[in-house]
């Protein structure tokens, strides 16, 4: 029934990655779940992927996003992966999730739809496959709100509750996620051709990945030097849009750094509030190495690692090939701040570039620093009269400070307003606030009170539109705010 129903929509699955040598992936059916549920759904982004066309019911997809039914032309993996966990080197691999292929839409783009929390694989080791309500919520309310940002990320289609708990600390509720990404190649994936000691089986991975996310590579003498630049090009452009945004991924393990330049990954992730360059909210980041401020080196020590397993495809010399892909991972630094300055002068109101620019925008984030005050709110509430009001107005140095920056936004050809108008394009008013993704959260989980879940939502997908309390900064600042993988 379900069957003659699927052949009638406009599901065009594709699996390029399975013309990979087979080291890459395993066949991998999901593991049927008891009584699944359709709790989110991302209607946008449904259209956007061509599965629209027709009219199917709710329980039809329940099962399809539950991984209970799989559609006619899905040919289920789990892909191979490595990475380095908190500096150590591990063999990983999907141990939660299945690809179900590659869904191609009438514009010809192409997107991996994964079943995450979809059962065990052989790349489990010891867990269970499964995810837990929580966080996969977590992730569908993050990375849509990043998406609304601006920031690529990797995309969420639905939450299907299982039925079934899960056993972590405690027993929780068990879902599946489906998520849709550009790709799912990692860092990681590379460490692990690398690992296979086949310069056959590493080039392919290489050249299926240029094919795929950056084509324009093929053009060059050295094509897999020009295709670690272009990588580094756009991990410096992700990292840069983070910091405008105060988003801390909060485990950027090699294996949570996609290749194609999309945040990965949402685990403990989690928006700063007050700003604090060493702001950690991860509870199993004991030593802060994925702190705010670090994220910059973090993303280029990885780089390091991916430029590593190119070595021998970059130059048949190896110290030649060493001194290219060192001068490249060392470019990042500079990639990364220009990035970084070109963001920070919209969220300021600065069209053109002038020397001291640098300093006024680390003088505003110092005073940030020194009054404990919102980021993201005193952002948006400088360019209008709202910031008189703040308390860091109180700050005679803040007040110095906003004069300096005053001027230098009037002596603009383009004029005030326009600056104010591009700082409101610049500066949300909303983000995904921890206590608020928590509220969210409990409604859900303790109640199946999913209201809140989705009026934020909804105000998180115009994040440059006030909206009432989703506005709000948190009452208490609660310094002792932790999150947890959730795995
Ligand atoms: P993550 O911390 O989500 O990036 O996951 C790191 C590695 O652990 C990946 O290989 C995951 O597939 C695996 N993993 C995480 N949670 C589970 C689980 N519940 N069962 C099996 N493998 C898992
Ligand atoms: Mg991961």
């Amino acid at each position: 029934m379900i069957s003659q129903k699927f052949k009638k929509i406009g599901w065009h699955l594709d699996h390029s990655y399975m013309r990979l040598p087979q080291d890459f992936f395993t066949k991998q059916i999901p593991i049927k779940v008891s009584n699944p549920k359709l709790i989110l759904f991302n209607k946008n982004l449904f259209k956007s992927l061509d599965l629209d066309k027709y009219d199917l019911d709710k329980e039809t997809w329940t099962e399809i996003f539950s991984g209970n039914y799989i559609p006619q032309n899905a040919e289920p993996i789990a892909q191979a992966y490595a990475g380095h966990q908190f500096g150590h080197f591990a063999e990983l691999g999907d141990g939660r999730a299945v690809l179900l292929g590659e869904q191609i839409n009438s514009q010809g783009e192409r997107f991996d739809i994964q079943l995450k929390g979809s059962g065990q694989t052989l790349y489990s080791r010891r867990g269970d496959g499964r995810a837990a309500l929580g966080p996969m919520l977590r992730e569908y309310i993050i990375s849509e709100a990043m998406h609304a940002l601006r920031i690529p990320t990797t995309r969420s289609l639905a939450v299907v509750t299982t039925g079934e708990s899960v056993l972590r600390d405690e027993v929780l509720p068990g879902a599946i996620l489906t998520r849709v990404a550009q790709s799912h190649i990692r860092v990681g994936t590379f460490q692990f051709a690398s690992a296979l000691n086949d310069i056959e089986k590493l080039k392919a991975l290489a050249d299926y990945t240029i094919e795929r996310h950056y084509p324009d590579c093929k053009e060059h003498a050295n094509v897999y030097l020009s295709f670690l630049i272009e990588v580094i090009n756009r991990q410096a452009s992700l990292i840069a849009q983070w910091m405008h945004a105060g988003f801390i991924h909060g485990v950027m393990n090699t294996d949570n750094m996609a290749i194609s330049g999309e945040t990965i990954d949402y685990g403990p992730c989690a928006f700063m509030d007050r700003y604090h360059p060493e702001t950690v909210f991860s509870s199993i980041d004991q030593q802060g190495r994925y702190a705010y401020r670090n994220q910059p080196p973090i993303a280029q020590w990885n780089l390091a690692r991916f430029a590593e397993t190119l070595l021998p495809l970059i130059h048949k010399d190896l110290d030649k090939s060493i001194e290219l892909a060192s001068e490249s991972v060392n470019s990042f630094s500079d990639q990364f701040q220009t990035a970084w300055l070109s963001g920070m002068r919209k969220k300021i109101g600065c069209f053109n570039k002038e020397v001291n620019d640098i300093d006024l925008i680390n003088d505003l984030l110092m005073l940030l620093q020194k009054n404990k005050v919102d980021y993201t709110l005193t952002l948006r509430h400088l360019s209008s009269d709202a910031i008189a009001k703040d308390p860091i107005f109180n700050d005679v140095a803040f007040r110095n400070w906003y004069a300096t920056w005053i001027k230098r936004i009037q002596n603009q050809s383009e004029g005030e307003a326009n600056s104010k108008t591009m700082m409101l394009k610049n500066n949300p008013a909303v983000i995904p606030r921890n206590y608020l993704v928590e509220k969210a959260l409990s409604n859900a989980m303790t109640s199946q009170d999913y209201t809140l879940c989705n009026s934020f939502i909804e105000a998180l997908l115009n994040p440059y539109q006030e909206a009432k309390i989703f506005s709000e900064p948190p009452t208490d600042q609660d310094s002792s705010y932790r999150t947890f993988c959730g795995t």
